[in-house]
């Protein structure tokens, strides 16, 4: 267990020089203090949870403090931002404060997001508010609780100090942690500003720092790409798996290592919707949750051109064919065991398409309803959940099917298939208006709620004792929340 000013520094981005960052310091918050700190985030760390209580803790993820060895620095990018090209983006408002490394040897950037202008600022303040920071921190811990990779959160620093959204709010800063911060928007920008030396740059530092394996192929940065791919088309068949939207999948937004990453107007799916857009600023549903499967392809596609330099374009095309594949490997997998098969079957697909269909024309609760199937046998599951479904004779058809598919998958023990399908069916899941609640409460001061909600949420497949009422379907109030895009 470390403290804070044990912590070793290896800034291994920052030393790519100024053409891929530029030295920011800080903008610190006035009257910095602790609204939640994560333990587990703090253990990648190897930081004594102790500390996060200390006021020096506040200081330094408020931005007063700096570590000596911190290189804090503002990175460049760009990106498509909704299907159209954004020449320059860039850290506006976040800065990478520096690399940290722990004791198994894990480098983890740390990131302060709201710590004020920067060169890339554009028409913004370089603030982010306390209602976005708790929003992305939540998200990012509950996120990996459920098996979804993605950035991790270290902690939310609240203040007094005022920022102007649609009303005076207060500013917050939270701290992120990834393995890296890089983005496809960074191949992007130079490749499109034609900075070809420092392209090859970038592409040889991911490629070393974090795809080494793909060194030992013939063809290191197709390698790399197909790999990148692989990942993407995993990550979103874990995002629809769950019902996650994302809501704004810019290319900006998308990790190098195929992480979720940089969390704004997302939600969870309540009721299944298909069609469903939780971002209010996409009028035409580009990001809607079931448009992230061909986004997440598109996404991929943008990366590729800005490879052109390092792969041939044929190479890069069938590579890009690998993504639907992937995600349909990966998605069915993890519906089959949502359902609680332990066994593949070619009508699989239908049988899951059918459920969801069912659901979407019924408006069930998209995670109840595959935790309590798995309360149970099968043919007393289907019994119960019955009601939730207007068109009956069609549930009807559907549960005959899915009991004999369960009958041919084998012979288990109602405790069996509890046990396995409470191990990927979570009880708790983020709901907007969960977080909308513990929102509400630390904007009055009280941190309370979201420091219980992150508890909850970080052990989502545990039935909690006294915790029912985060394992409800929202009330009406809570059931199409607008989640505003200004954070
Ligand atoms: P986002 O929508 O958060 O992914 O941000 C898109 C771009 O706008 C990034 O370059 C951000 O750094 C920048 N940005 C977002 N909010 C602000 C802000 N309040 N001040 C400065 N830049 C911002
Ligand atoms: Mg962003």
């Amino acid at each position: 267990m470390k403290a804070l000013d044990e912590l070793t520094f290896d800034n291994r981005f920052a030393r790519l020089g100024d053409a891929f960052s530029t030295h920011v310091l800080p903008d610190p918050l006035d009257e910095p203090r602790l609204v939640v700190a994560s333990e587990a985030a703090m253990a990648l760390l190897d930081l004594d949870p102790a500390v996060a209580e200390t006021p020096v803790f506040a200081e330094l993820f408020g931005g007063h403090k700096l570590w000596a060895e911190a290189e804090p620095r503002a990175m460049v990018y760009s990106g498509h931002q909704f299907g159209g090209y954004t020449p320059q983006l860039g850290d506006g408002r976040g800065l990478l404060l520096g690399e940290v490394y722990n004791e198994a040897g894990e480098h983890w950037d740390l990131h302060l997001k709201g710590a004020g202008m920067t060169p890339y600022s554009r028409m913004g303040d370089g603030r982010a508010v306390l209602r976005s920071s708790i929003r992305e921190f939540l998200a990012s811990e509950a996120l990996h609780a459920l098996g979804i990779p993605t950035s991790r959160a270290l902690c939310v620093i609240g203040s007094s100090t005022p920022v102007w959204r649609e009303k005076q709010e207060r500013g917050a800063m939270v701290l992120r942690l990834a393995p890296s911060h890089i983005r496809f928007g960074h191949f992007e920008y130079f490749y499109y500003t034609k900075k070809s030396e420092q392209q090859a740059e970038l592409a040889e530092h991911v490629l070393n720092l974090h795809y080494p394996e793909c060194r030992e192929q013939p063809e290191p940065y197709l390698a790399m790409f197909r790999e990148i791919v692989e990942r993407n088309a995993e990550l979103i068949a874990k995002w629809q798996a769950y019902g996650f939207c994302h809501g704004v999948m810019n290319t900006d937004n998308m990790s190098i290592l195929g992480i979720t990453f940089d969390y704004g107007p997302y939600a969870f799916l309540d009721d299944f919707d298909a069609h469903f857009i939780c971002n209010h600023s996409d009028h035409e549903g580009r990001y809607s949750f079931s448009n992230q499967v061909p986004i997440g392809q598109w996404n991929l596609s943008a990366l590729a051109q800005a490879l052109t330099p390092f792969i041939s374009v044929d190479a890069l095309k069938d590579a890009l064919g690998l993504y639907l594949p992937f995600y349909q490997a990966h998605y069915l997998d993890l519906m089959r065991r949502r359902l609680g098969l332990t066994t593949a079957e070619e009508d699989d697909q239908k049988l899951v398409e059918r459920l969801l269909k069912l659901m979407q024309n019924s408006g069930v609760d998209y995670t109840l309803f595959f935790r309590r199937l798995g309360d149970e046998s099968a043919a007393l599951a289907v019994a119960r959940l019955r009601d939730d479904f207007v068109d009956r004779a069609g549930f009807d058809a559907w549960a005959e099917q899915y009991k004999e598919r369960v009958a041919r998958d084998g012979e288990y023990s109602e405790v069996q298939r509890r046990e396995r399908m409470h191990a990927v069916n979570p009880l708790y899941i983020l709901r907007n208006y969960l977080a909308q609640n513990a929102i509400t409460a630390a904007e009055s001061g009280d941190y309370s709620e979201v420091r219980r909600l992150h508890e909850v949420l970080s052990k989502p497949f545990e039935e909690q004792a006294g915790m029912e009422q985060y394992a409800q379907r929202p009330p009406d109030w809570g059931k199409h929340l607008e989640i505003s895009c200004s954070s």
